[in-house]
């Protein structure tokens, strides 16, 4: 058993006591105030011309042929369900360790979602199991960017080209990420960006779908009101028309002007917000790489994650301290955190519909039992990444076997 505890540097131990750390702080100052007055004062709250110049910037930011905006980023993951014609008794694979959005969206067509391990290495979609899932009814594949690192695309690409399959990102953590140096949402029929409260970029509650398709954006834009034809829009405004068709039964969908103003300026904040989160990422790997029993997160060669996510691992091997009264003791000591993901397949609903059972997705389970997420977020301060570290160092170190 070891026993040493390491010492930390007294201009860290003294320097952050009583600091506290919040798992999440929303990176919002006085500009995005004054985006959302001006657009009240404008008189125009809904969607409109902010909206349609955050559309315009966003695809531009990702390089995106379209980019559309939603309520959410289930919104934008729904539309694509409908974009591929998804129908009752269809199946979808999704990855395990996964928020429920990703699984929930399959089944609102009364279609299957179909669950997927995933790579131990880096936590996201092993598209070697999905190939063992795929029967006739398999229509599409649905990763997810974890934590915003992309998944293995050429390989995920490849599959549904070879089985007939769609392809739909949820690269709800994947703003901004790249892979094989091209942004995450400058290819592929459909990419669904989540803009919600803890998002890397946030609305309050928003959503994107970018494609590089331009009737699916068409019949996205359409469906996301109402399914009005054209335009619709504009019957509101001054010199509209009071004429509209419904081409099909569609929903209320839309991204507001209000939301999008704060979307507009977070989006011009967001390359300074991504190299914050590097450089804490960085900061929390060096301190955390020498320390037995704490695994951090690995990086493929040929990808930047957006770092929406910082998840470490705790080795049950090294440490006698186990997931649940780590975050206690951190929680104790000021420190928030959270658990991405509880395993959909563990949850009562998917248990219960689907027949999925505890055991079912070793490797997704395995992770959950050990996997902690950090504070990281662009405006935390010097003295919170340090008490953090410092924090979570001493209870590894006060816990070796
Ligand atoms: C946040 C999230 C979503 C849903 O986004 P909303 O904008 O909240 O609807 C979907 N998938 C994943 C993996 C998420 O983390």
């Amino acid at each position: 058993m070891r026993t040493n505890v390491q010492p930390i540097p007294a201009r860290i131990a003294g320097a952050t006591a009583e600091v506290h750390v919040p798992f999440h702080r929303a990176a919002l100052d006085e500009a995005e105030v004054a985006a959302v007055s001006e657009v009240v004062r404008s008189g125009w709250l809904t969607t409109g011309p902010k909206t349609f110049e955050f559309e315009r910037k966003f695809a531009e930011y990702v390089g995106a042929r379209n980019a559309v905006a939603l309520s959410s980023g289930t919104a934008a993951l729904h539309l694509a369900m409908v974009g591929i014609g998804l129908q009752a008794g269809d199946e979808v694979l999704v990855p395990a360790n996964t928020f429920t959005a990703t699984g929930e969206v399959v089944t609102y067509s009364g279609a299957r979602p179909v669950l997927v391990d995933i790579d131990p290495v880096t936590m996201n979609f092993d598209p070697a199991d999905a190939a063992r899932k795929i029967t006739t009814r398999t229509r599409a594949i649905l990763p997810v960017h974890f934590a915003g690192q992309p998944c293995d695309l050429e390989t995920i690409r490849q599959l549904a080209k070879d089985r007939g399959l769609h392809v739909i990102e949820d690269a709800a953590h994947a703003l901004p990420a790249s892979y094989r140096g091209r942004r995450i949402g400058s290819a592929g029929r459909f990419v669904a960006f989540s803009f919600y409260a803890t998002k890397t970029l946030t609305t309050g509650e928003g959503g994107m779908l970018t494609t590089d398709d331009d009737a699916i954006a068409e019949r996205a834009r359409r469906l996301r009101l109402h399914g009005i034809s054209g335009d619709a829009w504009k019957r509101y405004s001054a010199e509209g028309h009071w004429y509209y068709e419904v081409e099909e039964a569609g929903y209320k969908y839309n991204l507001t002007d209000l939301q999008a103003a704060i979307g507009l300026v977070q989006l011009s904040k967001c390359d300074a917000h991504s190299k914050a989160r590097r450089r804490i990422a960085e900061r929390y790997t060096r301190a955390f790489e020498g320390v037995p029993g704490l695994e951090t997160p690995r990086v493929r060669e040929d990808c930047t994650p957006s770092w929406h996510l910082y998840v470490l691992r705790l080795d049950p091997d090294q440490l006698r301290i186990g997931r649940d009264s780590f975050i206690e003791a951190l929680r104790g000591r000021g420190i928030g955190t959270s658990v991405h993901f509880i395993p959909l397949h563990l949850h009562p609903f998917y248990r219960r519909t689907y027949r999925y059972k505890p055991g079912q997705f070793p490797q997704a389970e395995r992770v959950y039992a050990r996997c902690v997420s950090l504070p990281i977020f662009p405006t935390m301060t010097d003295r919170e990444i340090d008490r953090v570290i410092q924090v979570v160092a001493e209870t590894a170190w006060e816990h070796q076997r």
